[in-house]
């Protein structure tokens, strides 16, 4: 068996995740010896990687975190050296495919766009109402720009620490981009800002894209873990935090940009106004540096008193606004993932980036969608199924499914009951023989099985780490429950019936960055 692992197999985990749209991310301990050495042969082609032009020889090919991927063809360029090999996705996807599992893995939602958002993008493409069919302005689809300054004017940053004459003379024609979703967004700034050797900071762990994209920009990624302070075993926010020092002594002359993300993908960490505030100050020490911050989870907020959204570019009075791009879509607020709306708001002279960039690669971002976003976000904010705002609407469905999967993990004994939101577990199983002897992170191994013998599929978290810290996820797991409640219950009932071992809080003990890492 290409997989082995211990008899007393026990797997305690626990929730992290108290914040974040779609995904759980728990910890676990003791998934037993882990060794593979041929774990790469195990894969079936799907329909979605035909989609994606994976083939079965590829699928094979498939060498999770592997340092060394194999050489490109000769005819691709070396910009895609190491950027040319499947993903995460392209296992995990089929994998579950193959094995009839429930899949947590993928997050984007398993429902339709809210009625109201499809009805404007029937107008948008019909004449007779709103005729939206040509390309738009490059920069940005005028109508989307004008809603978006109204809705970050009136409601987003109203209250903010953003001053007054920043805000109030913000403006549609040279104050925002759009672009091909935040990916794009993205894409184009890292393009527009980033010169070869350029250092640009990700805090770990990060969305994938966003090393790839300095890659291809020709910049050079420099990681800072998010740290584990187990003293805090509240939530996500609390539990992953930020050392400012560990921050500040990763910048070098060469520091360009600081990609930041809050709300958190895959932690659900919200980064609260002291970790902003202290971020901008240590920025504004370096006028050249610039943040690029990735909000595209900003309206998905299970405690909007206690944790609210804070954009960086608004703290301190604006202290860093000359230095920061916020960047936001209409994805995962519409459940429209495949619209592909996206956009950044911020100083022109950094806008300009964006727009440089986005004239030569798409010229514009597609017309129609942009123009119905433009509708939706204004009635978004209209009382919506008996809510004050179809924002709340939402975030009550995503809490109702949220809670289904908590509650599995805690039945399945996954997550350690004693605790409200989670816990760290010590590892009776020392694991550091364990990292010399495969190649597969932990947690990649425990995705497997987990795919393989209980049918639920989560994504291993390490995909999401620099290749020196990839032990810091050795422990953890993200379930996405950004799907629909008849899915979350027969991955309960999975978990369920898989009876795994329940371990007592008492016999368990907090563990420290180290041992999590050893
Ligand atoms: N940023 C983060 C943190 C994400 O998780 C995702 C999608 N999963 C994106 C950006 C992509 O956004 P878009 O669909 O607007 O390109």
């Amino acid at each position: 068996m290409a997989l082995r692992y211990s008899k007393n197999l026990s797997i305690i985990a626990t929730f992290l995740s108290t914040n974040l749209w779609c995904s759980a991310f728990l910890l676990s301990s003791e998934i037993g010896v882990l060794r593979n050495r041929n774990h790469n042969k195990h894969f079936s082609t799907t329909d979605e990687d035909r989609k994606e032009g994976v083939t079965e020889k590829d699928s094979d090919n498939i060498s999770p975190l592997s340092s060394s991927p194999p050489p490109s063809s000769s005819l691709l360029s070396k910009r895609l050296d190491g950027l040319d090999a499947p993903t995460v996705w392209h296992e995990f996807s089929p994998l579950a495919v193959k094995h009839k599992s429930i899949n947590l893995g993928q997050g984007f939602p398993d429902w339709d766009p809210p009625r109201f958002v499809i009805e404007e993008l029937k107008r948008s493409t019909d004449p007779e109402y709103n005729d939206a069919n040509q390309y738009a302005r490059s920069a940005a689809h005028l109508p989307l720009a004008e809603a978006l300054r109204n809705d970050y004017v009136d409601y987003q940053w109203k209250e903010s620490d953003l001053p007054t004459d920043i805000l109030h003379n913000l403006d549609a024609v040279t104050n925002i981009a759009t672009a091909t979703g935040v990916t794009n967004v993205l894409y184009c700034a890292l393009q527009g800002l980033v010169n070869p050797g350029d250092e640009v900071l990700l805090l770990e762990p990060y969305f994938d894209i966003y090393s790839s994209q300095v890659k291809l920009a020709g910049g050079t990624p420099i990681y800072c873990p998010l740290r584990s302070d187990i003293s805090k075993l509240v939530g996500a926010s609390e539990f992953f935090t930020l050392d400012l020092d560990e921050l500040a002594s990763k910048i070098t002359t060469k520091t360009k940009v600081l990609i930041l993300n809050t709300p958190h993908n895959p932690t659900g960490k919200i980064f609260n106004i002291d970790e902003l505030e202290g971020i901008a100050n240590l920025v504004s020490d370096y006028p050249n540096l610039i943040v690029l911050s990735d909000e595209v989870y900003q309206h998905l907020l299970f405690d909007k008193e206690k944790e609210p959204h804070i954009s960086i570019a608004t703290v301190n009075n604006g202290q860093i606004w000359d230095q920061t791009l916020t960047m936001s879509s209409a994805g995962k607020t519409f459940s429209c993932t495949g619209w592909k709306v996206g956009w950044a708001i911020g100083p022109a002279h950094l806008i300009k980036a964006i727009t440089a960039v986005q004239q030569w690669c798409n010229f514009s971002p597609v017309t129609p969608t942009q123009d119905a976003i433009s509708r939706a976000l204004v009635l978004a904010r209209r009382p919506y199924e008996g809510y004050d705002s179809y924002y709340d609407w939402l975030v009550a469905g995503y809490e109702q499914k949220r809670s289904i999967l908590i509650d599995a993990l805690e039945n399945a004994g996954i997550i350690t009951p004693a605790m409200p939101r989670m816990a760290v577990i010590k590892s009776e199983t020392p694991t550091k023989g364990e990292a010399t002897e495969t190649i597969m992170p932990r947690d990649w191994a425990l995705s497997r099985w987990l795919t393989t013998t209980v049918g639920v599929t989560a994504i291993p978290p390490s995909a999401f780490y620099g290749p020196d810290n990839l032990h810091l996820a050795s422990n953890t797991l993200r379930f996405a429950f950004c799907k629909n409640e008849d899915t979350l219950l027969e991955a309960s009932r999975r978990l369920e019936d898989y009876h795994f071992p329940t371990v007592s809080t008492s016999s368990a003990a907090a563990a420290t960055d180290a041992e999590l890492s050893s």
